[in-house]
């Protein structure tokens, strides 16, 4: 199951209800910030979410109002030693940038306690794990090097505690194995096949956030079906002038490639203030049923 909390959900500038961009992908005991925007840190404080385990950060670009909120934060985990390592994931020149900020400006006497893992993205999984897989994939945005990501969890079957205990499978590695769907070979030798012991299998679910895009020109095939999309919808269609000019989405484009991937879920975040509350959310309702504008601290579960 994956749960979602947005932590900053306005455009450029922050207002009085909105922070700068980030959220937080949880996925059992994993944790992926997506950006940090000035003031995160507060942010994952009046959340209620803390600092543990926070020890990924994906930047989707380099613009300040996704990065700047970085250098206080790793500040912060560096003092309160609430993680030893951090790992920094961005395309090459936000990589550059990121670091520029925590060696040049943070800590230029030295290293910090805090180890630092700069890692740069290239399009293709990031992450590979037995139940998880973290793809980037490019997006066109007005900074090089822009990425998005999916999150996409393996597939799995359900033991039937009944079958494991009438073939005697012992709790712990072997009933481990055998929902990844291995084959077991139990101490006395008898094998156990997974199609023994296991329900119907349940598909992985899929997750997909964007971060600021001037186009959604190649990230159908990234997002086809996801179980939901996360996605900026700075302007109105009638400003599709001004968000063409800014590199941004509408909510047309986005509820468009929400329909056309046949996504389940859309959320849209970078939210101008230029608009009174509620014309984005009708606007995008029109153009697909299932959609929410975030606000600050909304938190949706995927599972
Ligand atoms: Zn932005
Ligand atoms: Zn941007």
């Amino acid at each position: 199951m994956f749960e979602i909390t947005f932590l900053g959900t306005a455009a450029s500038v922050p207002s009085a209800g909105r922070g700068l961009s980030s959220l937080l992908v949880e996925h059992g005991r994993r944790r992926f910030l997506i950006d940090c925007g000035e003031g995160t840190q507060r942010q994952l404080m009046a959340s209620g979410l803390g600092f543990r385990r926070l020890d990924t950060v994906l930047l989707t670009h380099g613009h300040l109002d996704h990065l700047l909120g970085l250098g206080g934060l790793a500040g912060t985990l560096n003092l309160w030693r609430s993680t030893e390592r951090l790992a920094i994931h961005a395309g090459p020149a936000p990589l550059r940038l990121a670091r520029r900020l925590l060696e040049e400006v943070v800590w230029p006497d030295g290293p910090p306690r805090l180890g630092l893992d700069w890692r740069e993205l290239s399009p293709g999984p990031l992450l590979a794990a037995r139940d998880l897989t973290v793809t980037a994939f490019p997006v066109r945005h007005a900074a090089p090097d822009c990425f998005g990501f999916l999150f996409e969890e393996t597939p799995r079957r359900h033991l039937l505690a009944d079958r494991l205990d009438a073939l005697g499978v012992p709790p712990g590695e072997a009933r481990g194995r055998l929902a990844r769907g291995e084959a077991v070979v139990l101490p006395e030798g008898r094998r156990v096949e997974p199609g023994q012991v296991t329900g119907p299998e349940r598909r992985g679910r899929r997750v997909a956030v964007v971060g600021d895009a001037g186009s959604t020109a190649g990230l159908l095939e990234h997002v086809r079906g996801v179980d939901l999309l996360v996605i900026e919808a700075t302007f109105l269609d009638a400003d599709r002038d001004k968000a063409e000019a800014r590199s941004h989405l509408t909510v047309g484009q986005a509820t468009r490639l929400a329909r056309e991937a046949g996504v389940g879920e859309l959320w849209l975040n970078h939210q101008s203030a230029r608009y009174p509350a509620g014309a984005v959310e009708a606007e995008a309702r029109a153009g697909f049923g299932r959609v929410r504008v975030a606000a600050d601290f909304d938190r949706v579960s995927v599972g």
